[in-house]
């Protein structure tokens, strides 16, 4: 049964020492009972609090780490439904290298690998980790791609190789680096071993969820924890209703052995087939996809539905609420006035850029909301945004007394004449793809 913040509280110092990074010990009670902090984070707790509380505080699915400074992160997860909550930890995207290959052609694709981000609502996407295959005849091909990684890339990594030697050889390259071994036979001891002498994540396979919960108790028995699950399945639909399992059993059932970060590999031959089956794991608990190709196109479908999903829906996205200059304005160039929703912003933006037109853009404080919600909401309407006209002195940094407001709350010009005197208030266009036309049509200075 799940201890509450006052039971933790009783087996704690009471000290209100700070060390774990709280500043008492009954606020870091009342983490370690919503799982947001680990006991191993109070160097002072007492064998007998560890003794209970181990078990009992542990998040129900483990925060795994590959990489050495600003690692990849995944796990922490309290929920099954974005909603409920948020989602912690995005899901990674690996891409493969092969060590088979030419080394030319794997340093090509690390660049192109490396090179690669997209800036999409003013947060840079990318891909997170690399996955090492060892399918060369030749052993030191593994040490040599092992190499030209760490020099050509920060990324985590994750290494694929069934020789034991070969890869301890690869390990001893990498040795602050924690990466992740994937295992694509049966968990041995001696995996175990290496697992601990290493400091690296393992990452179990298995073609049935007793078997892998077998493994994963093995692991855990034998004191290796850093653990990633890969439940081999045989399409997507099998594979939904595993990751569904592995989640459920792990939230709601406390299923220790299943309360780890979910790995799979994606490799369907047909490129639709490969797509909607990564969408669906990024939606439902995917933690770690790796894919053969770096497929630009791919990938930017990839990076937007992960963005989505992965945004904490109680905290929008938003921007700085001030006047943002587009172009080159002078104090006569027009005025357009929106919300502070990242995404509002950087299409009326990228709209008025694509215009020609310099101009200056107040984005009003709504929190984050969107044109409609804000005005539903009652907080983009006319007093308030000539409140804020007012408290930003538009007035003493321009000339132009013509404001453009979106043409989805027309209903707000007059309020807004009437609380910002000497202004002409001018309803614009309803979409921000008309701004380049709207521009042209109508006298805006
Ligand atoms: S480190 Fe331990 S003793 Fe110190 S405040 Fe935190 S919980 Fe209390």
């Amino acid at each position: 049964m799940a201890l509450s913040g006052l039971d933790i509280f009783k087996l704690l110092p009471k000290t209100n020492c700070g060390d774990c990074g709280v500043p008492t010990c009954m606020a870091f009670a009342m983490k370690l009972a919503q799982k947001k902090a680990e006991l191993s984070e109070c160097p002072h707790a007492s064998e007998e609090a560890k003794a209970t509380l181990g078990a009992a505080s542990e998040p129900p699915i483990r925060l795994v780490k590959i990489g050495g400074a600003n690692a990849f992160e995944a796990g922490n997860e309290t929920v099954m439904f974005r909603h409920e909550k948020t989602f912690f930890h995005q899901t990674g995207i690996a891409i493969q290298l092969n060590t088979s290959e030419d080394k030319d052609k794997i340093l090509k694709k690390i660049k192109e690998i490396e090179n690669y981000q997209v800036e999409r609502v003013g947060e840079e996407l990318k891909t997170d980790l690399l996955y090492i295959s060892h399918n060369s005849k030749k052993a030191e091909d593994f040490a040599e791609t092992i190499r030209l990684v760490k020099q050509n890339s920060t990324k985590g990594i994750i290494l694929d190789c069934l020789d034991e030697e070969v890869l301890k050889e690869g390990l001893a390259l990498l040795k602050d680096d924690r990466p992740a071994v994937l295992l694509r036979k049966e968990i041995s001891d001696n995996d175990i071993e290496i697992a601990k002498e290493y400091d690296i994540s393992l990452i179990l396979t298995a073609q049935s969820l007793e078997a892998l919960a077998n493994q994963a108790e093995k692991a855990r028995n034998m004191g290796v924890s850093n653990l990633i699950l890969n439940l081999e399945s045989e399409n997507v639909g099998q594979q939904l209703q595993n990751n569904t399992i592995l989640r459920r059993s792990a939230l709601k059932a406390n299923f220790k052995p299943f309360g780890y970060p979910l790995f799979a590999y994606i490799n369907a031959e047909n490129e639709f087939d490969r797509l909607a089956r990564i969408s669906i794991l990024l939606c439902k608990y995917g933690s770690i996809i790796a894919l053969p190709d770096h497929d630009k196109a791919m990938l930017y479908a990839l990076f937007t539905l992960r963005q989505n999903i992965y945004t904490d829906p109680q905290k929008p996205i938003q921007v700085d609420p001030k006047v943002y200059p587009i172009g080159e304005p002078t104090p006569e160039s027009p005025v357009f006035l929106t919300t502070n929703f990242s995404l509002t912003y950087f299409i009326v933006s990228g709209e008025i850029e694509n215009s020609g037109t310099s101009a200056h853009l107040v984005v009003a404080d709504t929190e984050g909301q969107s044109v409609l919600t804000a005005w539903a909401a009652g907080k983009f309407v006319g007093e308030t945004v000539a409140k804020f006209i007012k408290q930003i002195k538009l007035e003493e940094k321009i000339k132009t007394r013509k404001i453009v407001i979106p043409g989805l709350v027309a209903q707000i010009s007059g309020d807004l004449e009437e609380n910002l005197p000497g202004w002409e208030v001018i309803v614009g266009c309803q979409e921000a793809a008309d701004i380049p036309s709207f521009v042209k049509q109508v006298n805006l200075t």
